[in-house]
């Protein structure tokens, strides 16, 4: 990943930065809140939605509601499904000329994405109201920008954070089970990464050093994760809110967002980036392919046996993927091993935040051992 220009003092030696979203919301029933919350921020007007599917649905009609109350205008736009440059060049065309004061992104982490990008464009602050807890965006100051054929493509990255974070847990656990397991794989290699960059002195997405503070919340995440996952599940399973999806949603969302963006990214990220260029990927989530990267990245560093095999068991336990296989890379075909290793090590890249440099023969061979070692308990 090509970081954002890095934050140096005079002379010239990397600061420590810690970033965050302005306020955080969370809890079921919360979308009933958002016309309050947005006054409280001194905001009137029309208030330009990048739309997804589910929110378009569920929550517009509450929108409509609670927002003219506050003196607010709701302005839906449907998401068009991919976070590209097209489809940002096109919301930001819809949004010019409305007079909107802010951009809401209400969707999965590709309308978050698009709408931070749309918010940025139209020179408006952005607000985030997630309706999945399935990836570690909507608090970050950046987005991931895919091409036509679902490939990363880009980072797009802001000065400034989304003005308000809000999660409708109610919303959150009426979505498919699949969308809080892959926020789980996401947010669980929140700390691993973070630590390693901690240990190589590396940069964060911030273009800076990371905070111990960053670094601290990554840990916490994955305390949270390892404790209150499995239950967070079956909560979801029955359709839900209970306490552990509560603290679990909050590690997917707050805490696994301010870890990665203010402690750093690893191998495990750079090998997520890879598995993009693999067609038979796509149907994978985000998380999903990070939590094989993170699989990877523990191997690569060769960390002590203990440590890996209870992340095995975590991840095969709540059902995020421990194979090639299970995120559509064909185990056999040295072909796109190769050309995922290639991508996870190009120049910029966050495979080189680890404390050694990290070749694609040294990415390879730790896909074909992640994937063997995987292997034993499918
Ligand atoms: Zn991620």
């Amino acid at each position: 990943m090509a970081h954002s220009s890095s934050v140096v003092c005079l002379h010239h030696r990397p600061l420590t930065v810690f970033g965050a979203p302005g306020r955080y919301v969370q809890g079921p029933g919360a979308t009933h809140e958002l016309g309050r919350e947005l006054k409280r921020l001194g905001l009137s007007g029309p208030v330009l939605f990048v739309a997804g599917g589910t929110a378009q649905r569920d929550l517009q009609p509450i929108w409509r509601t609670v927002l003219p109350a506050e003196g607010l205008e709701p302005l839906v736009e449907p998401f068009g499904g991919e976070c590209s440059d097209a489809e940002i060049n096109r919301l930001i065309q819809r949004g010019q000329g409305q007079r909107a004061v802010a951009v809401v992104g209400a969707g999965g982490g590709k309308a978050s994405d698009a709408a931070r990008a749309v918010a940025d464009g139209l020179g408006l602050p952005a607000i985030i109201t997630p309706t999945l807890a399935s990836t570690d965006s909507p608090c970050s100051a950046l987005s991931v920008i895919y091409d036509g054929a679902g490939e990363v493509s880009g980072f797009r990255f802001y000065n400034r954070h989304p003005l308000l974070v809000l999660v409708d847990t109610s919303v959150v656990a009426r979505a498919p089970k699949r969308q809080l397991v892959g926020g789980l794989g996401d947010a669980l290699a929140t700390w691993f990464e973070a630590r390693t960059v901690r240990e190589s002195g590396g940069l964060t997405t911030l273009g800076a050093l990371p905070t111990s503070t960053g670094t601290a919340l990554a840990k916490l995440c994955c305390d949270i994760l390892l404790s209150d996952g499995p239950a967070a599940c079956a909560a979801v399973d029955a359709g839900a809110t209970t306490p552990a999806l509560e603290r679990v949603v909050e590690a997917n969302t707050l805490l696994s967002g301010l870890g990665f963006e203010s402690g750093g990214l690893a191998v495990a990220h750079a090998v997520h980036n890879g598995i993009t260029t693999i067609p038979g990927s796509h149907t994978c989530i985000h998380g999903e392919k990070v939590a094989f990267g993170l699989l990877t990245q523990l191997v690569l560093e060769g960390r002590p046996q203990g440590e890996i095999d209870e992340i095995y068991r975590f991840q095969h336990a709540v059902g995020l993927p421990i194979t090639l296989a299970e995120v559509g890379v064909d185990a056999n075909s040295e072909e796109q091993l190769r050309r995922i290793a290639e991508r996870s090590t190009i120049a910029g890249e966050t495979s080189h935040n680890e404390p050694f440099p990290v070749s694609a023969d040294m990415v390879l061979s730790a896909l074909k051992a992640a994937d063997q070692w995987g292997r034993r308990l499918t």
